[in-house]
């Protein structure tokens, strides 16, 4: 199987009908971006900074930070790559921060949120970093757990200031650098036209989606049951953020796990999604599903998988057909 797979290496991401898509690699370092391009990935959907955060004492450095954003943006050369800002807090947690522990972490002081009280020790040298990195290759932002239009505006106005320091410092950057938003609160997905205007891209995290949609935590096995990106609600969010994204003129991708399930796919691509990120392996198995629908199919699949009004039911459904 892993050699049939390989022959498509190199093919073009398309449907039988011609509609293109990338598919990119969710990675955590700059050696998996060297595995990712192995695996054939068109670009970096999804790069978690926290990771280089982790199983340390302090946080890594501006400087430390810009080599390693740098470095992935060398190895894609030139591919697009998207660099999610600090995710820390809810189920990421870093000792040396000294953050409070919440009494509900997922619904607290975290991510966006975080990085934007603590400006000047955390975000601003990231920021710098991020910007210093645009420099070398394809690089754009990514800001996770958004809630509203105003969260982004803030974070937009962060980069802002950084770009100025950096002018007077004489340092070079991209100055049309994008930033794009994390779609990944119900919230989010609720004012999507709204953020749209203002956002440059989309991507949809659909481990947090489903779990702020559905009220799941996405680590409770007790509850597991419940969580699942069929459930009606889930997949009417997703076509609703894709369809805002899309009105506006701007790239929505997706960077959860759903990106790389074959039932889903058939609905991704029905609606228009642009982008598909996941973990490198997942890449050469899911452009061979791409390849094998044509539009008509898939509005059909689409149209009848949204019929349903459990998610048992259309479950049922996609796993007869795929
Ligand atoms: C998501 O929430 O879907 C996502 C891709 O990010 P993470 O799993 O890191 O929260
Ligand atoms: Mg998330």
């Amino acid at each position: 199987e892993r050699s049939e797979l390989n022959s498509y290496r190199g093919k073009t991401s398309q449907t039988l009908d011609g509609v293109r898509v990338e598919l990119a690699a969710n990675i955590g370092n700059p050696d998996d971006a060297k595995k990712a391009l192995e695996y054939d990935a068109e670009g970096i959907g999804l790069f978690r900074t926290e990771f280089l955060f982790m199983d340390r004492n302090t946080a890594p450095s501006e400087n430390e930070q810009f080599e390693a954003y740098k470095s992935v943006a060398l190895i894609m050369g030139g591919k697009p790559v998207i660099i999610r800002t600090l995710d820390i807090g809810g189920d990421k947690e870093i000792p040396y921060m000294n953050i409070e522990k919440d009494e509900n972490p997922f619904l607290g002081y975290r991510a966006v949120r975080l990085c934007l009280d603590r400006k000047d020790d955390i975000y601003k040298p990231q920021l710098r970093a991020l910007l210093r990195a645009s420099a070398f290759g394809n690089i754009k932002i990514m800001i996770p757990f958004i809630t509203g239009v105003d969260e982004f505006r803030a974070a937009k106005a962060a980069v802002l200031e950084a770009m100025k320091e950096l002018d007077l410092e004489g340092i070079k950057y991209n100055r049309g650098i994008e930033i794009g938003v994390m779609m990944e609160t119900a919230a989010a997905s609720i004012m999507a036209d709204v953020i749209a205007k203002e956002a440059d891209f989309f991507s949809i995290g659909t481990n947090d989606l489903t779990q702020y949609t559905l009220a799941v935590d996405r680590g409770n096995t007790k509850i597991s049951y419940l969580y699942s990106t069929y459930n009606p609600a889930v997949l009417r969010s997703i076509r609703n953020i894709i369809y805002a994204g899309k009105n506006a003129g701007i790239s929505v991708g997706m960077c959860g796990e759903a990106a790389a399930d074959p039932k889903m796919v058939p609905l991704l691509l029905a609606w228009g999604l642009d982008e598909f990120s996941m973990s490198a392996s997942s890449i050469l198995k899911t452009r061979k599903a791409v390849m094998g629908y044509d539009t008509a199919l898939l509005k059909e699949i689409a149209d009848k998988a949204l019929s349903f009004a459990t998610e048992e039911e259309v479950r049922h459904y996609l796993e007869g057909i795929c």
